[in-house]
């Protein structure tokens, strides 16, 4: 477990900028952004940082055979096939519901990037992988799975990467950032930045807006802290995390995963209109959203530097044709 150990896939460092109009609009907040939609991996995203580890392992182990699962919208499934084509990897999807008349979307972009598509109605996190596993190895296929988006250690190790190339933009740009906003969905993201934090000591309180509320798997606090726990031993971490350390924004989820309503739309197309940034919607623009109710209303402290994490989501907008109109 390295963090130089990584197969290169991101446009890395992703760019840190300051969002000015919208700033404008805010006396007391001075908003900035972390522009991972633009990692450049097939239309960009999150998951890019957590394949560099994930790809690398698999090719480690000598696989050739990619499984992954998610939604048919997934942007860590698009992401993992892009990767996959560039690793010269045979990659299969598991993807929730049944075979649609039209591709559009993220099914599209999979598609196209080669994906083997199996579609696997109820079963929307992956409960077939093994079976799968199974038949390739019956094919002699050597088969490495790749977690429900992304996320177990080599997964957060992306984003412990990620805060140190955040730590060096800040120093560079002569900058210090209070808060950070970003989607936090299946773990390893807020994982590898929570310990990306406390290893490269930047003090900016972590405001991660939780995105599904089902939680099929499990609560997100306890996910990011088994996370956290099993990180430290790799990176000789004495600090003590319980549940209470684990920050979630539980405030903004309640219209459950995926399901688009008017005050998505209105972050969606703020940030749009006064910065000409695309969000998603499902993740970013409802992470966004949060943070401008929390602008708006004056949750946090004033005169602040905030810090908004883009973690992609482009392509499901085409998805989202009528609603977003
Ligand atoms: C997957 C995803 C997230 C959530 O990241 P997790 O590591 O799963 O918490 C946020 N935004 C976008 C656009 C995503 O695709």
């Amino acid at each position: 477990m390295n963090l130089q150990n990584k197969f290169d896939l991101g446009f890395l460092p992703t760019p840190l900028h300051k969002l000015k109009n919208l700033s404008n609009k805010f006396l007391n907040y001075q908003i900035f952004i972390k522009r991972d939609d633009q990692t450049g991996l097939a239309s960009g995203g999150n998951k890019t940082r957590k394949l560099e580890y994930l790809i690398q392992k698999t090719l480690d182990d000598k696989c050739d055979t990619v499984i992954t699962a998610g939604a048919q919208q997934s942007n860590h499934c698009r992401q993992t096939v892009a990767a996959c084509a560039i690793a010269g990897l045979e990659c299969h999807l598991l993807l929730g519901g049944d075979k649609p008349k039209e591709y559009n979307g993220n099914l599209l972009l999979s598609h196209l990037l080669g994906a083997k598509i199996h579609f696997t109605g109820g079963n929307r996190k992956g409960e077939d992988i093994e079976n799968l596993k199974i038949n390739l190895e019956l094919e002699d296929k050597k088969v490495f799975i790749v977690p429900y988006g992304g996320s177990n250690l080599l997964g957060a190790l992306g984003y412990i990467n990620a805060v140190k190339e955040l730590k060096d933009q800040l120093k560079e740009q002569n900058l210090d950032i209070d808060y950070i906003f970003f989607a936090s969905s299946s773990g390893a993201t807020q994982a590898g930045m929570m310990i990306g934090m406390d290893m490269y000591g930047i003090d900016a309180n972590l405001i991660p807006i939780n995105i599904d509320k089902a939680e099929t798997v499990g609560f997100l606090e306890n996910i990011v802290l088994d996370l956290i726990n099993e990180s430290k031993q790799f990176f000789h971490l004495y600090k003590e995390y319980r549940i209470a350390d684990i920050p979630l924004e539980r405030n903004y989820d309640k219209a459950g995963y995926g399901n688009l309503t008017d005050d998505e739309k209105e972050a969606i197309k703020t940030l749009a209109q006064t910065e000409g940034i695309l969000l998603d919607p499902v993740y970013t623009g409802r992470a966004f959203y949060g943070m401008l109710d929390y602008l708006k209303k004056s949750k946090i402290k004033q005169g602040s530097n905030v810090l908004f994490w883009h973690t992609g989501g482009l392509p499901a907008n085409f998805n989202y044709g009528k609603e977003l109109f």
